[in-house]
């Protein structure tokens, strides 16, 4: 569970694992694409690779 900003609906959501639809492995981080609750899709790019600093956890 992760928190995120949407881009869609501008609030910022509590994403749960079973709204990841892919998580990809890049040399840029782990790029996370999941559904936000106002059914837009939304990417967000964590991991220690990551460009931005994130506190964020994944309980997958
Ligand atoms: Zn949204």
């Amino acid at each position: 569970m992760f928190d995120h900003y949407c881009t869609a609906c501008a609030t910022r959501q509590l994403i749960f694992a079973t709204q990841v639809t892919s998580m990809t492995n890049t040399e840029h981080g782990i790029v996370v694409d999941f559904t936000c609750w106002c059914g837009a899709d939304q990417t967000m790019t964590t991991g220690r690779a990551a460009e931005r600093p994130s506190k964020v956890t994944l309980a997958a």
